[in-house]
């Protein structure tokens, strides 16, 4: 009896999809509900989650050992999220780390990595978990390795003397990558090593500590541009930090803060400039003035930070 039923209705499921199937006039659109609509919404979030967390099959996209930057076409979003399972680094090193050259401006050009003393023929280390990407040779970082990370990071490893790794090798943090010395463009044996996201380098010392702790800075980073823009930097200081731990507070570093300024008896540009903390270039754009524009007393000065 109870099989009966069950066929019964069964045969009612079957029929009615095929009747739906046939009638599009019955579709009925979700949308119209907000409860669902509510539901839809937390799926997408619940979707973005899972893709930052569950490690991604780091090899499916942009998989390429023969050139350094497989990404070229790639464009991402700011402010970008970072996530770090641990709250420790491996030191790609195995004493002290004595960084010589910072990411930043040097020479008139970019130095997008962080560069570390050695001698030739130290061991490096992998810092994370991941496969390698590419163990070669490239003109200006010379004997290269390029691991790939779980949260999508890439570190590289250049101006090495000694390959320890092959392409496509899986490694585990720690793992012997190498030794350093100074093939390629380098003056003096040292590490250049370089964190890139998608193509993209991001000044290693947002991320992390080089000191003997290795920690990373936090569990959750959130990058705006500016972390990865080597001309806001200099090689030989380090940036002030100022750690973004959500996408709210990225985004709001974002925005400019403006007050005004009242210009006073005998005040010129550049007196507003240096008082102000803020640049000749970037007092004229706001304001749209020219640098030789007469300023009246009285006048009023849009100050944006
Ligand atoms: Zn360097």
């Amino acid at each position: 009896m109870m099989k009966l039923v069950l066929n019964c209705f069964f045969l009612f499921i079957l029929s009615f999809s095929l009747y739906a199937q046939k009638t599009p006039e019955l579709t009925i659109d979700l949308s119209e509900f907000s409860f669902i609509k509510t539901i839809d919404s937390v799926n997408t979030e619940v979707g973005v989650l899972k893709d930052t967390i569950v490690p991604l099959d780091i090899k499916a996209d942009y998989w390429d050992s023969t050139v350094y930057n497989p990404y070229k076409d790639v464009n991402f979003k700011f402010p970008l999220q970072l996530q770090f399972k641990d709250s420790t680094y491996y030191s790609p090193i195995g004493k002290n780390k004595v960084v010589t050259s910072r990411y930043g401006w040097r020479r008139g050009r970019p130095h997008k990595g962080i560069d570390i003393d050695l001698v030739t023929g130290d061991s490096l280390f992998a810092m994370f978990d991941g496969i390698i990407r590419m163990s070669r040779y490239t003109s200006g970082h010379g004997r290269t390795v390029v691991v790939r990370h779980y949260n999508g990071l890439e570190t590289v490893y250049a101006h090495l003397s000694k390959y320890g790794v092959k392409e496509n090798d899986t490694i585990a943090r720690g793992d012997y990558l190498g030794k350093g010395g100074t093939s390629g463009n380098a003056r003096g044996s040292h590490l250049h090593l370089v964190v890139n996201y998608k193509g993209v380098s991001i000044n290693p010392e947002y991320l992390f500590e080089f000191n003997d702790q290795n920690r990373i800075r936090a569990n959750e980073l959130w990058v705006t541009k500016k972390w990865t823009r080597p001309i806001v930097h200099n090689s030989k200081r380090q940036s002030k930090i100022q750690l973004l731990l959500s996408e709210k507070e990225a985004i709001t570093s974002l925005i400019k803060q403006q007050s005004i300024y009242v210009v006073k008896s005998g005040d010129t540009l550049s007196r507003i400039s240096k008082r102000n903390n803020v640049s000749i270039a970037s007092l004229c754009k706001t304001n749209t003035i020219k640098r030789n524009s007469v300023l009246r007393i009285g006048q009023k000065l849009v100050i944006e930070k």
